[in-house]
């Protein structure tokens, strides 16, 4: 099967070009200027955007949490991906403490094969260390899954601080990439033992108890051990101003660090947990918290000049009943947004459409740099002969509204309601298959692909 798109404006992270693009079975098959038609469908995509399928490097699909699990799965979370034009998402598979890191890769593939709408890969979560896993991070390369998972904070999930180094020597040897969830595990809990003890059980306590200096606190920390370990690492999630003065720091070392940030740091400001009604509130406890206007505005800027280089979502949804888990201890609210779906109209319409960023950084932080940093370019994040036929057809002259009435993913509210859109997803193909068109769904079969850093 053959698709031409006739006529619209390709772009990458350096440049745009007005070029047809040829779509043969899976693979994009030419690009450039007035290619013949014969024998393929043609698509007129006169004065659209033509974005290389986007990459959500950070969702957390049919994930046991606190209890309760996640209210998207593979299914409904790579359909509501693929609406919002993101072709391939990578999850994190999260062994069980005690259980081999084989095991626990087995069974994420279980969750998403046959599911998965779009295409999927794997971060391996590292929340035990021995010299089994240690052996075993080997076969994890081997298996496509370069890289892992390390966390600063939650009790369950965070190494002692000696385990931490030996797994990013270990990493090191192996050529494999650690991201890390940098905050203070120290002084988060101390402060909640604070709110507790006062009384003071609402979520506005979320914020004030996982404040900014702890998460720069534990990139500072992490990117001290990098440097000793002598390995780049990637700060995943990060929300405040002043964890971009410890990176900025580190790289004046020479140091490699990598950033990624999600939509809702951009966007969403921690004074939303004051709100008096508790659902209100607690739909937006994620960890670490929303921060303040000036954070979002580093953000910005930091993406801009290109400090940050991937925008992720940290989709991790749970409804407002789930949420009410926590309605008297705002430490037992399930933690986590959805947004997979909206991510990359939000960063069209407050960042390209607002003068922030081009629509070639766009690109760049949402395909081509998390394909070539997490390991699949150029099979992923270009529009080039020979790559996948991921490509997001983008009507810049749209305009639109988030609801969540609207939304296909399987919650109840989106963080983003009301959000009047500039831009839209008009058409989404992946690897040559019509996967979505003005927001309708096409069965598609999602792939699990195989990565290795270069
Ligand atoms: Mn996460």
């Amino acid at each position: 099967m053959k698709t031409l798109l006739k006529g619209g404006y390709v772009v990458s992270g350096g440049g745009t070009t007005q070029a047809d693009v040829l779509l043969e079975g899976e693979k994009i098959a030419a690009v450039g200027p007035e290619l013949p038609a014969a024998d393929a469908q043609t698509v007129d995509c006169g004065g659209k955007l033509l974005f290389p399928g986007f990459i959500d490097a950070h969702t957390h699909f049919d994930l046991e949490v606190a209890g309760t699990i996640t209210a998207d799965d593979f299914a409904t979370g790579t359909r509501a991906a693929l609406r919002g034009g993101t072709t391939m998402v990578i999850d994190f598979a999260a062994p069980d403490k005690g259980e081999t890191l084989a095991r626990g890769l087995a069974r994420w593939r279980e969750k998403a094969e046959g599911r998965a709408a779009c295409d999927y890969g794997f971060h391996m979560t590292i929340d035990d260390w021995n010299p089994g896993i240690s052996r075993e991070i080997g076969d994890m390369l081997d298996q496509g899954i370069p890289t892992f998972k390390m966390y600063m904070t939650y009790p369950a999930m965070m190494l002692p601080e000696e385990d931490m180094y030996r797994a990013l020597k270990r990493l090191k040897e192996a050529g494999g990439l650690a991201g890390v969830h940098c905050e203070n595990n120290g002084i988060t809990s101390a402060l909640a033992g604070e709110a507790k003890a006062a009384g003071r059980l609402s979520p506005a306590s979320h914020p004030r108890t996982r404040p900014a200096p702890a998460e720069a606190a534990a990139v500072g920390h992490l990117l001290r051990m990098a440097q000793v370990a002598d390995v780049p690492v990637i700060i995943v999630h990060l929300s405040a101003r002043e964890s971009l003065e410890e990176v900025r720091s580190a790289r004046r070392r020479g140091q490699t660090v990598y950033v990624e940030t999600c939509p809702h740091y951009l966007l969403l400001e921690d004074s939303v947990y004051d709100n008096p009604d508790f659902l209100e509130a607690a739909k937006y406890v994620c960890a670490p918290p929303l921060r303040k206007r000036e954070d979002c505005e580093a953000l910005w800027e930091a993406l801009k000049n290109g400090e940050i280089q991937t925008v992720a979502t940290d989709h991790c949804s749970f409804t407002l009943a789930q949420k009410r888990a926590g309605q008297y201890d705002f430490t037992k609210i399930p933690g986590g947004l959805p947004g997979v779906e909206h991510r990359a109209v939000l960063l069209y319409t407050c960042g390209v459409a607002a003068g922030r960023i081009s629509a070639e950084d766009m690109c760049g932080v949402l395909s081509e740099n998390p394909a070539k940093l997490y390991g699949c370019w150029p099979q992923k994040g270009v529009i080039a002969p020979g790559s996948d036929a991921d490509i997001v057809v983008f009507d810049p002259a749209a305009e639109g509204r988030i609801t969540a009435e609207d939304q296909s993913q399987n919650v109840d509210y989106t963080p983003y309601e009301g959000i009047q859109t500039r831009g839209a997803v008009e058409r989404v193909y992946l690897r040559g298959v019509l996967a979505a068109e003005d927001g309708r769904m096409f069965r598609t079969t999602g792939r699990f692909v195989h990565r290795k850093l270069v």
